[in-house]
């Protein structure tokens, strides 16, 4: 949909004091002592946050609906024939992590509310309906997954590959529906067809520094990269430290230690790649034992497929190397293998447009974290605006976003929403 600089300057301002509002109305609920945010998916507070979003829906003069798997839509109709095309869909997710922040997410949500409420004053000339969404446990932090609810929605995962799922008390996601008043058994009917919707818009705090660092108040992003995770065991012997000579050591930390620097040093060499160890065991974990086992994590993601191979196939060659001249057993296990998911070209272009008609500085970045975008891309169009996150600092109290810097990301993301609901055309 090509436009003029001119034309892409909708008639709607976003209300800064409204958008501030709404989040701190969200932050009052499970807000914990110091700031901390607690809104574990499907808990009470998670639940409280949906029926403030409800209510929420209902002022707006939104017609509203919770699906199967507790996935929460507000729907402005559009008038006469235009309200039988595919809506837009805006919005993100309202669960946190523990000890989370009051940005992530609830930025997304407040921000369609927002984008909403502009249109509605123009609702007889609506070429389309626009639908906000709340999606249900998009952390991973309850159930060890992420982006559940939008996995459902876009069909990427069946019930049945989730249901099993258990949090830290060993209640599974099957049991913990119930509890709430979701019938497991329908949750696949929450599944929607590809071209249901238009398009799906998503704004998000970047979680990262690139934005801070190159002084854009606007991230458009690229791709979303997927990970690919596995755990590594290694296994030497294990003697005392003090009897045994170096020649005839076989120590599995100190293996674990150069694959450690192979992660960093492999990762740093090809683009987009990023690559952590983030957790390590040493067995017995004495000061006066040679560690017999160390176990690892290591966590490889790239927005390139061929980049992301491409470091895992020499990572692969590298533990063998390593493993074979300490004289260590080693073993791996695939905890996933994602690929990345571009987002979609012509709804870049508008939001890049969105962006330069309002001069706010905007640069396209790659997105290292998971969203709900990446699984609503299977079924349509999907793209996502990042605002900057002061010192890249997210999931954490401290995680923080300048007011101005948080309303123009609002300000690009609602044109962009005003433009797709205003046509009448897809952007395919
Ligand atoms: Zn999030």
């Amino acid at each position: 949909m090509p436009m003029s600089i001119e034309s892409a300057i909708p008639p709607a301002a976003v209300d800064p004091a409204r958008i501030l509002a709404t989040l701190q109305a969200f932050a009052r609920i499970g807000y914990q002592p110091g700031g901390r945010m607690l809104r574990l998916a499907f808990t009470q507070d998670d639940l409280r946050a949906r029926q403030l979003l409800l209510h929420l829906m209902s002022q707006s003069g939104l017609e509203r609906r919770v699906d199967e798997f507790g996935n929460v839509f507000g729907r402005l109709p559009a008038p006469g024939e235009a309200n039988t095309r595919p809506p837009v869909l805006i919005g993100s997710h309202l669960d946190t992590v523990i000890d989370g922040g009051r940005f992530d997410g609830s930025l997304g949500v407040a921000a369609a509310l927002e984008a909403v409420a502009l249109l509605k004053d123009h609702a007889e000339s609506l070429e389309r309906p626009v639908e906000v969404v709340s999606f249900a446990a998009e952390e991973s932090s309850r159930f060890g997954r992420g982006t559940l609810g939008s996995a459902i929605v876009a069909g990427v995962w069946q019930p049945d590959e989730i249901m099993h799922l258990q949090d830290v008390d060993g209640r599974t996601l099957g049991a913990v529906l119930q509890r709430i008043g979701l019938d497991p058994a329908r949750v696949g009917d929450a599944r929607r067809d590809p071209g249901a919707y238009a398009a799906f818009l998503e704004i998000h705090i970047e979680q990262g520094r690139v934005l801070e660092e190159s002084e854009k108040q606007v991230g458009i992003v690229s791709a979303i990269a997927a990970p690919t995770r596995f755990r590594l065991t290694l296994t030497g012997q294990a003697d005392h430290s003090g009897a045994t000579p170096m020649t005839l050591r076989r120590d599995a930390l100190a293996g674990a230690a150069e694959v450690i620097l192979a992660v960093e040093r492999l990762s740093k060499a090809r683009e987009s790649v990023v690559g952590t160890v983030g957790t390590i065991q040493a067995e017995p974990g004495a000061i006066n034992i040679v560690p017999g086992r160390a176990r690892l994590s290591i966590d490889i993601r790239a927005t390139s497929s061929e980049n992301k191979r491409a470091v895992v196939d020499a990572l692969t060659v590298e533990i063998e190397r390593i493993a074979r001249e300490r004289e260590l057993d080693a073993t791996t296990e695939l905890l996933s293998d994602e690929e990345p998911v571009p987002l979609d070209g012509e709804l870049i272009d508008l939001l890049e447009s969105c962006s330069e008609a309002r001069s706010i500085p905007a640069i396209q970045i790659p997105s290292g974290a998971g969203h709900d975008a990446m699984q609503m891309a299977s079924i349509c169009p999907a793209a996502m605006l990042l605002v900057p996150s002061r010192a890249g600092i997210s999931h954490n109290p401290d995680e923080w976003t300048d007011l101005d810097d948080l309303v123009a990301g609002v300000q690009v993301y609602s044109d962009a929403a005003w433009h797709l609901t205003m046509s009448s055309s897809e952007p395919h």
